[in-house]
């Protein structure tokens, strides 16, 4: 992935704009879980300024280079990695347009205006790494199906407007995806707390007779848009090789492919951070009359933090061109890349912390936040367990986990 001008200009602009409109108050925010409101706030804005988003207008060009999802998951999660997740992990939203005319009658007006907020609700109390065998089903009553179940550690589920739920439906005996919109079917939730990435508002979800249109099935979704003429390229704002992948691989793993390589460089911009500060406190702080970075240790943390940083990077970026290319490998390298970056994230900010002494562990700092928000990479998405049996199940054809 190059650094052309339209991708290096939208990435300055972020940076920019995330220095001056939200760094400010990241530590203030960080507290607790933003509330609906501020997080429609941030969306409209950033829709406004920034042309990031999931609303029709701006989505196309925002998705269609998958670089700008990159940029832009690294530059903000090294501002805030709790507003990255929260925007993120609203994708779901931009199924509304292809769903039944019911939630289409009641979603798409906040979809148009960035005022909707939506989730991928898969992991169960039972089931969270074992994706595959899931508690939640989906019975066929008519036009609609019949979801019960409960889901657990979603991002967004506290304030979502639209859940993407990953249920067994019993006339397929298969594992389905199922658009359920608060209105028409509504879920109820509650909220969970966490060391890091405090801000994102994470939750279950009880999924009790909930009746969904047969039409918000995303298999259905696909196939009538397929009937009516049109391609999954036409539906989705991304490129048509990447389009590929959806029909490639399942469409849980293709998204998964996509998250991992999000949250590979959301690690990557948590690293970027630690190492920014790191080096900006060891070209200040003193100790046996000189400058702690004349230290030959110290520089030998910078070395390793900055290798793995750029490691990081580089693995995450060569995934977004394989994901681009529609490539057999990017499931593989978007495993790789996750792994990765989100075990290495932990490392640098943990020697970010030593470089800062007593200061690295004060709140006056950054350093603690950085550290807790990488604590928790390792685990959503698939634990970095899982990213290597997959590696592992790519490069051999091998399954270690089914
Ligand atoms: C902050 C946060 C946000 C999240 N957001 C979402 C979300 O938006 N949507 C969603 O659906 N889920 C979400 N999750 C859930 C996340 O995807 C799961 O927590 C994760 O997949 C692990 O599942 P688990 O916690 O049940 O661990 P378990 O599956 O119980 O695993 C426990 C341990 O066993 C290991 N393990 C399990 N199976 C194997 C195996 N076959 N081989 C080797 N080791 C194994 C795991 O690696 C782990 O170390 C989120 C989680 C967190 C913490």
């Amino acid at each position: 992935m190059k650094l052309n001008d339209e991708r290096r200009f939208f990435r300055d602009s972020l940076r920019e704009f995330l220095e001056e409109e939200i760094a400010p108050d990241v530590e203030e925010k960080d507290q607790e879980a933003l509330s609906k409101e501020e997080v429609i706030d941030y969306q409209t804005t950033m829709k406004e300024q920034l042309g990031i988003g999931f609303s029709p207008d701006v989505a196309e060009d925002y998705w269609g280079d998958l670089a700008f999802y990159g940029i832009g998951s690294e530059e903000i999660s090294r501002v805030w990695p709790s507003l990255n997740v929260t925007l993120n992990m609203s994708f779901p939203a931009m199924f509304v347009e292809y769903a039944s005319d019911e939630t289409k009658d009641a979603m798409m007006g906040k979809l148009e205006s960035a005022e909707i907020i939506g989730g991928l609700a898969v992991s169960e109390p039972k089931s969270g790494t074992d994706t595959v065998h899931l508690g939640t089903t989906a019975e066929p009553d008519g036009d609609e199906y019949v979801l019960n179940g409960q889901k657990t550690w979603v991002s967004n589920a506290p304030i979502a407007d639209v859940m993407l739920v990953a249920a067994h439906n019993s006339e397929t005996d298969a594992r389905e995806m199922f658009l359920v919109d608060q209105e028409n079917s509504p879920f109820e939730t509650s909220k969970l707390e966490k060391i890091g990435w405090k801000a994102s508002p994470t939750g279950e979800v009880y999924l009790d007779d909930v009746r969904v249109p047969r039409d918000n099935n995303l298999s259905v979704m696909i196939s009538n848009a397929v009937k009516e003429g049109n391609n999954l390229g036409e539906m989705l704002p991304y490129p048509d090789s990447v389009v590929d992948l959806f029909f490639e691989l399942k469409p849980l793993n293709a998204i998964f492919a996509f998250m991992r390589t999000g949250m590979a460089l959301m690690a990557t911009g948590i690293s970027q951070a630690a190492l920014e500060d790191s080096v900006e406190y060891a070209q200040e702080r003193e100790s046996f009359g000189k400058k702690i970075g004349e230290h030959q240790l110290i520089q030998e943390k910078l070395y390793n933090m900055k290798a793995q940083t750029e490691a990081s990077r580089r693995l995450a970026y060569h995934a977004i061109d394989l994901l681009s290319e529609a490539d057999p490998d990017a499931r593989l390298m978007s495993s790789l890349a996750k792994g990765y970056a989100c075990e290495k994230c932990n490392e640098v900010t943990y020697e970010g912390i030593q470089i800062h002494g007593a200061m690295g562990l004060s709140e006056e700092y950054p350093l603690e936040r950085y550290h807790r928000d990488a604590r928790v990479m390792t685990i959503p998405d698939g634990t970095t367990e899982v990213q290597k049996l997959i590696v592992g199940n790519e490069m051999l054809g091998m399954s270690a986990y089914s």
